[in-house]
């Protein structure tokens, strides 16, 4: 009897153990922090949350520095300022840099991490927003060719005068960085919102997909939509997270035609990408709002493996068939046109 009774009592607390153990791993690791010039948040599910969170965070910010245009110990920084030396670097900046590289080539330029001299000019770094000159311009445009940027043997060269800026993919990587040490460490829920670029890793814990919102450009404390997905990453471009008025009325935003060297003027208000490459998601959310609605759509027909969400000035939203079922518009934009891109 006395067997029998310790028997039940250990499968109970057993039992106990195995639920208390289950409730937990339900409960998130979380954290919030400013890394890359935006705020970014962290919530990670399963065993070994909490190392796994605080590595993740650690990878950001290692990442920060690495790739700070204006950090005077980050790589970019002293490349930047290295005349046309060859300067060597951390073997995660060559990888990104190869990488952006190949992206700014995919999308024949409409993404070219050599434009940042044209960005400062335009007052889009340290906050001095002006309207250069157009000779000013034209004199920086020959400065402003990715195609000139060299890597090998670990070593980065640009020619004199050339700058990079990987402000437009930083975030991505960051998000494939995190998903690569999630995976290693078998996590199986976690999402990652790393400032307008969110990536969703597996399900949420009760095995349904996460609902991440696309902000709405009028009030981006707000969405727009929603898009329900797993294992995706989500990156936006919009022209309202950084602007400012001319002197002329003039909205003036911070994507900027490399062609032109000025800010883009065109139909779109914002572009979300889907895709499963972080990196991919935020090169394209640039590259396409540059390229604009119809140029968008003719580099859909060409390309695969990403969709999109454009929504132009006049209340119109382009959805890729791939997405169309998983994406839903919010309550207050239930009267706006959806149109479908095959
Ligand atoms: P955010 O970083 O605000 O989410 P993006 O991913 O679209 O927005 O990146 C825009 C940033 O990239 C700008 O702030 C600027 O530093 C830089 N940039 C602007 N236009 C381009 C471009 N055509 N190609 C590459 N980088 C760009
Ligand atoms: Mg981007």
């Amino acid at each position: 009897m006395k067997k029998f009774l310790c028997i039940a009592l250990s499968a109970v607390l057993c039992i106990t153990a195995l639920c208390a153990c289950s409730l937990s791993d339900n409960k998130p690791a979380e954290v919030g922090f400013e890394a890359m010039d935006t705020f970014m948040s962290l919530k990670i599910y399963g065993q070994n949350r909490d190392s796994v969170l605080k590595n993740v965070q650690g990878s950001i910010v290692s990442l920060d520095k690495l790739l700070s245009t204006t950090d005077k110990n980050s790589d970019i920084y002293k490349l930047n300022n290295a005349g046309a030396v060859p300067v060597e670097v951390d073997k995660t900046t060559v990888d990104i840099v190869e990488r952006s590289l190949d992206l700014c080539d995919d999308v024949s330029g409409a993404l070219d991490i050599t434009v940042y001299p044209v960005v400062c000019e335009w007052g889009f770094i340290d906050k001095d927003y002006k309207i250069p000159d157009q000779n000013r311009i034209e004199q920086l445009l020959q400065f402003v060719d990715y195609s000139k940027v060299s890597v090998s043997d670990g070593k980065i060269s640009l020619l004199t005068n050339m700058q990079i800026d990987l402000g437009a993919v930083a975030k991505g990587y960051a998000a494939d960085r995190g998903i690569e040490i999630c995976r290693n460490e078998d996590i199986t829920s976690a999402l990652l919102n790393l400032g307008g670029t969110v990536a969703a890793i597996g399900a949420k814990p009760d095995g349904s997909d996460w609902k991440v919102g696309v902000a709405d450009p009028e009030n981006s404390a707000d969405y727009f939509g929603y898009l329900s997905c797993k294992d995706k990453v989500i990156a936006t471009s919009g022209g309202y997270e950084r602007y400012f008025i001319g002197s002329d009325g003039k909205t003036y935003i911070h994507i900027i035609d490399p062609k032109t060297g000025s800010p883009v003027d065109n139909n779109i208000n914002s572009v979300t990408i889907v895709s499963e490459v972080g990196i991919k998601s935020d090169a394209l959310s640039t590259a396409l709002f540059v390229m604009g609605v119809d140029g968008a759509e003719k580099y859909r027909r060409e390309n695969s493996g990403f969709d999109y969400v454009i929504l132009t000035k006049d209340n119109e939203v382009y959805v890729t068939s791939g997405i169309y079922d998983s994406f839903t518009l919010a309550d207050n934009f239930k009267n706006i046109k959806v149109n479908i891109v095959d």
